[in-house]
């Protein structure tokens, strides 16, 4: 069967909105699903889209910001009663010890339905893993998966992903802003999904207790719509999927997403949505 890319949750940032949920996306091949990144909902996003937990062979996370890793602990916590094995569960430090607080905050739970339920305990079906260093990182009998070194500053380490399979390659790009590092693993890929923002439109997000702070952190460590299409060109990727669309809200039409991210790029420009297959 062929390698199925599905988005989960395609919105930029932590704060739910809608009608987009937070970073996530699934690769499935054959019956073995993948998970990259863990904003909020990627239980339920998964239920929506089809795949069950049950067939998690793998969870990667790309940075420890919010929106992408605040589910990481309740996509097993929720999932737990269609665990069937170990999964391995690896992201840059401090991986091990935000699994270790988890299963700390969630003891009373956890203790309550190993013995209520008969459950085997949780940590049973997560095998954390730190990624220090670029370069592969994972390989099944399904799947190859390199890290790059990507610039989010000032996450650090902050990781990109290039999934490779029997029949297809796919780069997640996590959060960064352009990156030769990004282009290097994507080059030759199939699929791209690369993470946006559109500067223009973010001046509106100057709202709350630290808005100017915000569009500097923004404008400093993410990728403008329009320089993402020449990126890509650069890769020679075959497709271009947007993403972690900030602003999330819909302000900004699709056509001016694919129009701005299509400058400068002569392959096929995707604009994300949650739960599309791609
Ligand atoms: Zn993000
Ligand atoms: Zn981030």
């Amino acid at each position: 069967m062929a390698t199925r890319l599905i988005l989960l949750g395609t919105a930029g940032g932590p704060t739910p909105r809608s009608p987009r949920h937070a970073p996530s996306q699934v690769v499935v091949v054959d019956d073995q699903a993948y998970v990259i990144d863990c904003g909020n909902g990627v239980a339920q996003q998964l239920q929506l889209a089809g795949v069950s937990p049950s067939l998690l062979h793998g969870v990667f996370v790309t940075h420890h910001h919010s929106d992408h890793n605040a589910d990481l602990g309740n996509l097993f916590l929720l999932s737990w009663p269609l665990l069937t094995r170990p999964v391995p569960v690896l992201g840059p430090p401090p991986l091990s010890a935000i699994l270790r607080s988890f299963f700390e905050m969630s003891r009373y739970d956890i203790e309550i339905r190993v013995e209520d339920e008969g459950r085997p305990h949780l940590s049973e079906f997560v095998v954390g893993r730190e990624i220090a260093q670029p370069g592969v990182v994972f390989r099944d009998d399904k799947i190859e998966v390199r890290a790059a070194l990507v610039e989010h500053p000032p996450v650090q380490p902050a990781f990109a992903f290039r999934i490779d399979t029997a029949d297809r390659s796919v780069v997640i790009s996590g959060d960064t802003r352009p990156c030769n590092a990004l282009v290097e693993l994507a080059r030759g890929a199939d699929v791209l999904v690369h993470e946006v923002i559109h500067l223009p439109a973010i001046g509106g997000l100057a709202e709350g207790n630290n808005g100017t702070r915000l569009f500097e952190h923004l404008r400093a460590c993410h990728t403008p719509v329009d320089q993402v299409g020449a990126l890509a060109e650069r890769a020679g990727v075959g497709t271009l999927v947007l993403s972690h669309f900030v602003p999330a809200s819909g302000v900004v039409p699709d056509e001016v997403w694919q129009a701005e991210a299509a400058r400068g790029y002569s392959g096929r420009v995707v604009v994300g949505r949650d739960l599309l297959e791609l």
